[in-house]
């Protein structure tokens, strides 16, 4: 089964393992994808809106996995019981809405072998999250689709320390990393940087001085990385 580069990353990060979850699942597409490669024996796909459940089922009977994945509907962790899953995947949402998910079940994600999370946004938001709530980021990469870049995490139970504020919209374990694919999302940010800080110098006003301070330090630190 062919899967996007994005959904190709993810499911390259899981382990082999007994049973694994899939949060957001939509058309579970990654449990699909895990089963046939003989990645997993068994996954539970959840979702919380119907549509993306009837998706989900949809595929499902179409490759003749129903002894193999079960589809559940239920908003984040809550339709996983505790032991149920060695690790989950929660991917293609919002870095905040990732957090609220693992903090709402915290008990159960800490016990868990893995999280495979793939925020779409906020991705800062989470990995202060992860850093203030004992999980520890063990794997990250970058994954492109046409002009977009993904950041892809492995996360176990444990204590990180980010120290350059940076760093948590930059990943810190990215920062070390120099494949083409990172390296090309580092100078995607220091376009976006150089933007910003020609478009606030040309508007900017005498109390906007720290702030176009912090975007040269943004810059340089890339400029340094790359
Ligand atoms: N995970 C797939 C991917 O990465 O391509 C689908 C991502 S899709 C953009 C986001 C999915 O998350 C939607 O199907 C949505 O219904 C689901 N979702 C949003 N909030 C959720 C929650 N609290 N619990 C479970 N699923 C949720």
């Amino acid at each position: 089964m062919k899967l996007t580069p994005r959904l190709e990353k993810i499911a390259s990060m899981v382990p082999e393992c007994t049973c694994i979850g899939d949060v957001g699942t939509d058309h579970a597409y990654i449990p699909a994808a895990l089963i046939e490669r003989g990645i997993v024996t068994k996954a539970i796909a959840s979702d919380v809106v119907d549509g993306p459940v009837l998706n989900a089922q949809n595929t499902i009977a179409r490759y003749g996995f129903a002894n193999h994945v079960e589809v559940r509907k239920g908003s984040g962790l809550a339709p996983y019981a505790m032991g149920e899953i060695e690790g989950v995947i929660i991917a293609g949402m919002g870095g905040p809405l990732i957090a609220e998910i693992i903090e709402a079940d915290y008990a159960l994600a800490q016990s868990l072998n893995f999280l495979i999370l793939q925020p779409m946004i906020g991705q800062e938001v989470l990995r202060a999250y992860l850093e203030s709530h004992h999980f520890k980021i063990v794997e990250e990469h970058i994954e492109v689709e046409g002009e977009k870049f993904y950041e892809v995490m492995k996360v176990t139970a444990g204590e990180m320390m980010i120290d350059e504020p940076f760093y948590y919209e930059i990943g810190p374990l990215l920062v070390h990393q120099t494949d083409e694919k990172t390296k090309g999302f580092m100078g995607h940010k220091l376009k976006k940087y150089e933007k910003i800080y020609r478009s606030v110098k040309e508007n900017a006003s005498q109390d906007q001085g720290d702030y176009l301070l912090e975007i040269e330090r943004k810059i340089s630190l890339l400029k340094e990385l790359i």
